[in-house]
């Protein structure tokens, strides 16, 4: 089996009909670029970008950020790095970040909600991000969206970091923007929400969550945790169907991308891109090239 899944290194991910889907890679620290390699994925979908918070007793400095983004980006060449703001909060907690307690942490204060109650954190965020992508091929994703409205703040955002960048004479380009569709919010808002980004990415996990109201670490709820759920499904259709219609791509980078039962759907409904774990990569491919 490893034998024949290594001689698709260097293939397209394309059915026998001539379909191409892109097949990325999810990592969650600097060291996974390995990985992404060596199961040549052709790019990064979800760089988790909580390893630089967590697990110390202070904010990581722009600098520090900037280093880890731009090795990236460059030992990924001019593949794509899609790499998400942080989504501290809720199961992820750090002390520094003094978040407190909350009854419904899924449901409380993470994510995109606390870059735009402290733009300071999320501005050093975007500056080493903005930086880092003059050396490679990044794209920025934002998590926990819910509204129209965030997306316009985002966008302000990053316009203050641009122009401080431009009066500094620091070296900086805006990439890509896109953002997870993770919240039922998001799904039903995906028509206007496709006209404000460049890409969707749908987390799963968390849409799954929300959607059916179970709680993801609770296993208690295992036997109710339908993946296949038909709610989950026709969301994924319905987010994929309005970001072409707005001209944008969509993929999926929550687990259920590499669920290998589903994959000759996803083609079917149009998906343009499945992130997984490196080493579901290959078996992905194989099954997307024996589709007609
Ligand atoms: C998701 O929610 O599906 C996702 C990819 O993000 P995370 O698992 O980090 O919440
Ligand atoms: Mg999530």
């Amino acid at each position: 089996q490893a034998e024949l899944l290594n001689q698709l290194k260097g293939k397209e991910n394309v059915t026998k009909s001539g379909k191409k889907i892109n097949i990325y890679a999810n990592i969650g620290a600097v060291s996974d670029v390995a990985l992404v390699l060596e199961n040549d994925a052709s790019g990064i979908g979800l760089f988790r970008s909580e390893f630089l918070y967590l697990g110390r007793e202070d904010f990581p400095s722009e600098e520090e950020q900037f280093r880890a983004y731009k090795q990236v980006a460059q030992n990924m060449a001019d593949k794509k790095v899609i790499i998400r703001t942080l989504d501290i909060g809720a199961d992820k907690k750090v002390d520094y970040f003094n978040l407190g307690e909350e009854d419904n942490p899924a449901l409380g204060y993470r994510a995109i909600r606390i870059c735009l109650k402290q733009p300071d954190i999320f501005k050093t965020q975007l500056r080493a991000l903005l930086r880092a992508a003059v050396y490679g091929n990044i794209s920025i994703m934002y998590p926990m969206i819910i509204s129209v409205d965030e997306v316009k703040q985002i966008k302000k955002i990053v316009k203050e970091v641009a122009d401080e960048l431009t009066s500094l004479g620091i070296d900086f380009r805006i990439p890509e923007q896109g953002i997870m569709i993770e919240t039922p919010a998001s799904v039903i808002m995906s028509e206007e929400l496709a006209h404000e980004v460049d890409f969707f990415s749908i987390g799963t996990n968390d849409l799954t969550q929300y959607t059916l109201a179970i709680d993801r670490q609770n296993s208690k709820l295992d036997d109710f945790y339908d993946s296949h759920h038909p709610a989950v499904l026709r969301m994924i259709k319905m987010a994929t169907d309005n970001a072409h219609k707005a001209g944008i791509w969509c993929g999926i980078c929550g687990e259920l991308g590499a669920d290998t039962e589903l994959t000759e759907e996803f083609v079917k409904m149009g998906l343009d891109e499945l992130s997984v774990s490196p080493s579901m990569v290959l078996k992905l491919r194989k099954i997307v090239r024996e589709m007609d």
